[in-house]
């Protein structure tokens, strides 16, 4: 039904220039990190960062994938969910914004919310994203933080939410760990996290991302595989969308210290809204930078990963955020996309064995 090489590893070794991209050599001993630690954009020696090289190779020498239901190409919709309680700052700018628009019921919503109990936050706001998602026959992730510590404040209290997160479950969405910030490559840490995540919602916990995209090539990958996850989607730009790795596929990463495959698959992140709005200068030039990454990856037959925090949807001074969002659903749906959650795509991947031997 299907062709895979059977070794796609060393159809990207033969051109090193792929092979340096794809394993992200220069991440092994980066000039620079920025004040988060990160290796940005700004540091790669990638020229073009909005094509996918490796996944273009791999396709162009006979990599095919198929979907479900005859699909042309996956988006992968996740959200991390940084806030439940709007801070100081979101609630005011949100006032304004409504106060600007004569919206006063809006206004009653965002600054005076606490009246009426925790869960009528502007940001307690699953049920709109999951209803707005079912509508294009979409699923999605939603990977929440277990944490009590944060480089910048106390963000919330996973507790708050053990009826919502089993709701979002029963849904068919999925829960994931949004690891903290100091969880990055502590897997004590990390473990905890996910324990305590797992203890609220009563099941495992398969899908990660960390928060602030904190990553280490190659180490995060390691520290997730001994930590049990079955997937991560970190792997993306803070400072630029598009394809770090020049993958528009999931994959499973190339640990160069040891040469061995990690055994936890990649779903890379191409496109961020924080960063694809501070990237661009408009509502429209974000649609058009998010289209050409849309119609890139439909070439080549891959999965295009979204993060959409969860707090852009309740967030009246990003209004434009989420009708992006909606947009973005209603021209993939147009494309033939199978629009579904992380765990969904690495399960499809697993099954399939996409796996490349050596
Ligand atoms: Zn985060």
């Amino acid at each position: 039904m299907m062709f895979y090489p059977n070794d796609i590893l060393q159809q990207i070794q033969k051109s090193k220039g792929l092979w340096d991209l794809y394993t992200r050599k220069e991440e092994y001993s980066p000039p620079q990190l920025n004040r988060y630690g990160l290796f940005i954009y700004g540091y790669s020696e990638n020229p073009n960062i909005l094509e996918p090289a490796v996944s273009r190779y791999l396709v162009n020498n006979g990599y095919e994938i198929e979907y479900p239901a005859h699909k042309q190409f996956a988006v992968c919709l996740t959200h991390d969910v940084d806030e439940i309680y709007p801070p100081h700052k979101h609630t005011l700018l949100s006032a304004l914004t409504c106060l600007k628009g004569l919206d006063f019921n809006g206004l009653k919503r965002q600054a005076f919310w606490k009246r009426h109990g925790k869960e009528k936050s502007p940001y307690w706001n699953f049920q709109d994203i999951m209803n707005l998602e079912e509508k294009y026959g979409a699923q999605s992730s939603f990977y929440f933080l277990a944490t009590d510590t944060d480089i910048r404040r106390f963000r919330y209290n996973i507790t708050d939410l053990e009826d919502e997160l089993a709701f979002i479950v029963d849904r068919g969405w999925e829960v994931g760990l949004h690891g903290g910030y100091y969880a990055c490559n502590d897997l004590e840490e990390i473990l905890l996290e996910k324990g305590q995540l797992e203890h609220i919602l009563g099941r495992k916990v398969t899908g990660y991302r960390n928060h602030y995209l904190r990553f280490q090539v190659p180490n995060s990958w390691e520290t997730l595989e001994k930590a049990g996850f079955q997937y991560d989607t970190t792997l993306g730009y803070s400072d630029m969308v598009g394809f770090r790795n020049g993958m528009c596929h999931p994959f499973w990463p190339y640990n160069l210290r040891n040469n061995m495959e990690v055994g936890i698959l990649e779903i890379p992140m191409v496109i961020m809204d924080v960063t694809l709005f501070n990237s661009t200068r408009s509502y429209s030039e974000a649609w058009q930078m998010a289209k050409a990454l849309i119609d890139t990856v439909v070439s080549c037959h891959g999965v295009l990963t979204l993060n959409w925090h969860s707090n852009s949807f309740g967030c009246p001074f990003r209004g434009s955020w989420s009708r992006l969002y909606e947009k973005i659903l209603q021209y993939c749906d147009s494309k033939n996309a199978w629009m579904t959650s992380g765990i969904e795509i690495c399960k499809w991947w697993r099954y399939n064995d996409f796996k490349p031997t050596r």
